[in-house]
């Protein structure tokens, strides 16, 4: 199908996006990867397309005071294969590599990803389990919001009309911790099934720290606190198995809610074992 008429602006500095923005029904774009197809269905209508491509910094990946502050443009390969992130923030990398295929990668943005809230959205899992921040640019002002607060829930986030994601901060990874995403992916679209995202320390044995993110298996990707517990209480074996508890989880073409649940079980396994392996 081919998209409703739409007017067309290519802002060169964010202000000039935030003022554009601020008219009737217009929509950001950065890779269009969800932007675009959405439109072309007609579940998506702007009268006008503001593309945030050609703002220049807005891809632009630092450190600095403790952490890695990551621009909205970044592309999933920017990501994926910036030295700085896989040195790091290695499980971001690692989350970016695994999202959809080549194409998709080289085009959609950690911004556009964060600002659509898809409820199986790799990155969700990543960003709860690294303590994400959003920094949020408006024209009445900035501010920033946990990522485990911006995301309310399906295709719902505390973003407000005329708002834009300007970056992602992370804080940079103790090099003791280890980390991993493990995903079941569902093979059509790459997108996860279920994925789980977890970080772990350990000292002399003993888990120290633990983060796990679920994505795929609600309706929006959340921190599995109750694992996070058992694994800090010393409880490694029942604590993936108790992934998914109290969800209720998704059904579709691709996986009825019973599989779902207990797929999340297996691949939080999966996670946590992997990151334990890497936590020096
Ligand atoms: C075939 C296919 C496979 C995919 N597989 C996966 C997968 O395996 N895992 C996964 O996580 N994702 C997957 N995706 C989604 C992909 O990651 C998208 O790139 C991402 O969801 C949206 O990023 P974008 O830059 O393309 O945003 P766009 O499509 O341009 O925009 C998406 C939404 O965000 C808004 N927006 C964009 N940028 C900003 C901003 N800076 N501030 C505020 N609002 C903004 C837009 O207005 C729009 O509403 C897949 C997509 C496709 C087409």
């Amino acid at each position: 199908m081919i998209s409703q008429p739409f007017e067309y602006s290519r802002p060169g500095t964010l202000a000039e996006a935030l003022e554009l923005l601020s008219g009737g029904s217009t929509k950001p774009l950065a890779g269009g990867m969800s932007l675009i197809p959405m439109m072309k269905l007609r579940l998506a209508a702007p009268e006008h397309l503001i593309d945030l491509s050609r703002i220049p910094g807005l891809d632009a990946i630092s450190e600095g005071g403790g952490s890695i502050r990551i621009g909205a443009l970044a592309t999933h390969y920017g990501i994926e294969s910036s030295a700085l992130i896989r040195a790091k923030c290695p499980l971001l990398a690692e989350t970016a590599g695994r999202i959809g295929d080549v194409q998709v990668r080289n085009s959609g943005t950690i911004g556009g990803s964060v600002a659509h809230a898809d409820p199986s959205s790799d990155y969700a899992a990543a960003l709860l389990a690294l303590d994400a921040t959003v920094h949020i640019a408006g024209r009445r002002g900035n501010r920033s919001l946990p990522y485990a607060e911006f995301l309310v829930d399906t295709f719902t986030t505390l973003l407000e009309p005329g708002e834009l994601v300007e970056a992602i901060e992370i804080p940079a990874e103790n090099p003791s911790t280890g980390s991993s995403y493990q995903k079941m992916v569902q093979p059509a679209s790459g997108f996860a099934i279920v994925g789980v995202a977890a970080r772990v320390a350990r000292i002399a044995g003993k888990i120290t720290f633990a983060r796990i993110g679920i994505t795929g298996l609600g309706s929006k990707a959340f921190r599995a606190v109750n694992v996070e517990a058992l694994l800090l209480a010393g409880n490694a074996a029942a604590a993936a198995a108790a992934a998914g508890d109290g969800i209720e989880a998704n059904s579709d073409l691709h996986a009825s809610s019973h599989y779902r649940s207990q797929m999340v079980k297996v691949y939080c396994a999966r996670a946590i074992s992997t990151a334990l392996s890497r936590a020096a």
